[in-house]
């Protein structure tokens, strides 16, 4: 551990900090940062502070280093994670998972490439081609998703505007076998609208000035398996896409038009559709009168220019999904039975966006921030939780830490009836007069006495906004972090994006395409006006609905985390600005985390198997013990070689509280 670096470059394991305290804490992040040691321990959670240079720390004799070693056998990395996750998932037949958190440009997308690069490396020694191949796709996949969901940002040149979720199957042998992606709240907006300095999607720009990477994404789509006709398909609707973007209105004398009819013409001819019927979709919609009628309705100006915008969001959306949809047909395992071929086991890899707080917060950010929170709980659950519950499980005393339960907050936003979600929803389905202050009025009444909400009134430039605040609190004794901020957003615009409202016009149009890949995107333009449903699912509610179901399914693996800072606004490879890493620091719950690793115990393993790797270090114990139980046999060893106060023994395991006894074990072996 420390001691296999040298302590020039610091504690390689918070739990080894002289006290816990987080200046403690942030001196030691900041020398191994400044001495080139981007990741550190807490107990099994590796840190990751992004270097923002190339370290030659990834290649084959790392590789090899981690390879089937145990966690405090090499120095911090996330090799060792990966390596963990993956002994637990083939010696233990535990389907595992590997969350990585942080925020925007933190490292979260690199990490998680570094992980299956690494996986890809130990599997399948004997190089089984159907294995490599779904390796290959495996990897090759990041390339498709990253050039059509991601984009630069003002924080990051390749911001991920989505959450991806990504499981990998083995079999038996511990060789991939396939997987699934889930893809979480695409940033669809980008498509219409960017902040100053930011763009729209990569896929975007590769057509003309990012070509080679073009080449690399085209050839990434035909190794995965798509076809000719697809890939022509993706460009013919990201090109119809910018044609939108370009497309104007006027209105003459009573009627909305389109300008320069052309356009109409392209359009069609890259959605394979008619001219007019573009046209139509345009600037009518086709709405059901009271008495069952069906009448079409002309648009004013600011509704066709809506309409477009939802437009070409939502073919960019549906685009994205169903290009993830195929790389889960292509890489699904087929064809597995658990009789012939043993468990299916599965290492799950999230990469997902980290808290945001900005100046100004909109529904965006509400969703990230609500899906942290639940992410947050979670990690309580796997890690606070069960971890308190395994000490009296085992008859262990040790002092109970406090700790923030955040399932208020989490209740906050999504409880039926009364939460944050379910008040907006009623407010989207009032319909037309409800405007977004009216909505946060009816938060207010419902919810105005909860502790963790309030709302007020700013004078903005453009008026009077209301915002909405989330407050929450982080309580660990003694000394307390500081408590982060409240969160405040802007009401404006919530009720529009939670609705997502798209005219079944467009649907219609894209179903009736001529083109067979278009209309799979589509499904639901195949219904009438009269057939459609009233009352879809908001935005929210969607998402909430996604989100409750990665819980769930993260909820039933084995947890590994990897919690990753930003050193500093300026990508800077030098630079570590001490008060945004302690904000990190802060929100990611990093100081509570040692605390409850120190207060406990680091490690632990069942008696049986510590005798057997240890044996041979004590003379007692040597080729066999005479003792009664193993766990006496056990506490020769411990007290042979004088770690007596490090460990405790419960009724089934050994818990060590720190690394160091084990790293000293670990090297007596090795001199044997
Ligand atoms: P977002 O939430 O915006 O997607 P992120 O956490 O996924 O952000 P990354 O895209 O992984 O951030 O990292 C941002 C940039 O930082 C990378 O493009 C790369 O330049 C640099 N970087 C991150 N991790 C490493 C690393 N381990 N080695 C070298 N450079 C890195
Ligand atoms: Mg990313």
């Amino acid at each position: 551990m420390a001691e296999l670096e040298g302590l020039e470059f610091g504690k390689s394991d918070f739990v080894l900090l002289d006290e816990v305290n987080m200046e403690q804490f942030m001196e030691n992040l900041k020398l191994r940062f400044e001495k080139g040691r981007i990741y550190t321990f807490i107990g099994e959670v590796v840190v990751s502070v992004n270097p923002y240079k190339q370290m030659d720390i990834y290649g084959k004799e790392a590789i090899e280093a981690y390879r089937g070693r145990e966690l405090y056998e090499n120095p911090p990395h996330l090799y060792a994670v990966a390596d963990a996750a993956y002994k637990a998932m083939k010696r233990r037949a535990k389907d595992t998972c590997i969350v990585i958190s942080g925020e925007s440009g933190a490292g979260k997308t690199e990490a998680s490439k570094y992980i299956m690069q690494y996986i890809a490396a130990i599997t399948n020694p004997s190089q089984r081609e159907e294995v490599e191949s779904v390796k290959n796709i495996l990897l090759k996949s990041n390339c498709v998703l990253e050039a059509f969901g991601n984009a630069k940002t003002n924080r990051n040149d390749n911001s991920s505007r989505f959450g991806k979720y990504m499981d990998i199957n083995f079999n038996f042998n511990g060789d991939p076998t396939g997987g699934h992606i889930n893809n979480y709240l695409l940033e669809k907006s980008r498509v219409v609208q960017q902040q100053g300095g930011e763009r729209n999607f990569h896929s975007f720009y590769q057509v003309n000035d990012d070509v080679y990477c073009h080449k690399a994404v085209l050839s990434a789509l035909k190794v995965i398996g798509f076809t000719e006709e697809e890939i022509n398909s993706i460009y013919r609707i990201l090109g119809a896409i910018l044609i939108l973007g370009n497309l104007q209105f006027e209105t003459d004398t009573e009627s909305v038009q389109v300008v320069g009819l052309e356009v109409l013409g392209h359009i069609a001819e890259l959605t394979a559709t008619e001219p007019d019927a573009v046209g139509k979709s345009l600037l009518y919609r086709t709405v059901a009168t009271g008495g069952g009628e069906v009448i079409e309705k002309g648009h004013t100006e600011k509704e066709a220019c809506f309409g477009r915008d939802a437009f070409a969001k939502a073919l960019y959306e549906r685009l994205f999904g169903w290009i993830v949809g195929r790389i889960n047909a292509i890489i699904e395992v087929k064809d597995y039975n658990p009789v012939l071929h043993g468990k299916n086991t599965v290492i799950g890899v999230l990469d997902i966006y980290g808290f945001e707080i900005f100046d100004n917060n909109s529904f965006e950010q509400f969703c990230i921030n609500y899906c942290n929170e639940k992410l947050q709980q979670l990690f309580i659950e796997l890690i606070l939780r069960q971890e308190q519950e395994e000490y009296q499980r085992e008859g262990i005393t040790w002092q109970h830490i406090e700790y923030f339960n955040n399932q208020i907050i989490v209740d906050l936003v999504e409880q039926p009836h009364k939460g944050i979600i379910s008040v907006l929803d009623e407010a989207c389905l009032t319909g037309g007069q409800v405007t977004d202050t009216v909505c946060l009025q009816s938060m207010d009444t419902k919810l105005g006495q909860h502790p963790h909400y309030s709302s007020r009134k700013v004078a903005l430039r453009s008026g009077r906004d209301g915002r909405l605040s989330l407050s929450r609190c982080v309580h660990a004794p003694p000394p307390p972090p500081p408590p982060p901020p409240p969160r405040a957003y802007s009401i404006e615009g919530f009720l529009d994006k939670n609705k997502d409202p798209l005219f079944q016009d467009f649907k219609r149009l894209m179903y009736n395409s001529s083109n067979p890949v278009l209309k799979e995107m589509w499904p639901d333009g195949q219904l009438g006006i009269t057939e459609v449903t009233k009352r879809p699912l908001t935005a929210a509610t969607l998402f909430k609905n996604s989100i409750v179901a990665l819980v769930d399914k993260l909820g039933c693996k084995e947890p590994y985390y990897v919690r990753c800072i930003k050193p500093n606004e300026m990508k800077s490879p030098v630079l570590f600005d001490d008060a945004r890493c302690e904000h990190q620091v802060a929100y990611l719950g990093l100081l509570e985390n040692v605390r409850v690793r120190r207060a406990g115990f680091a490690y632990r393993q069942p008696y049986a198997r510590f005798l057997q790797r240890y044996k041979m270090t004590c003379e007692y114990t040597w080729p066999n013990h005479l003792m009664e139980t193993d766990r006496e046999a056990v506490e020769a060893i411990v007290t042979h070689h004088g770690f007596q106060d490090d460990v405790a023994y419960g009724h089934t395991k050994l818990f060590v509280r720190t690394p160091r006894s084990l790293f000293t074990l670990e090297q007596e072996r090795a001199a044997l």
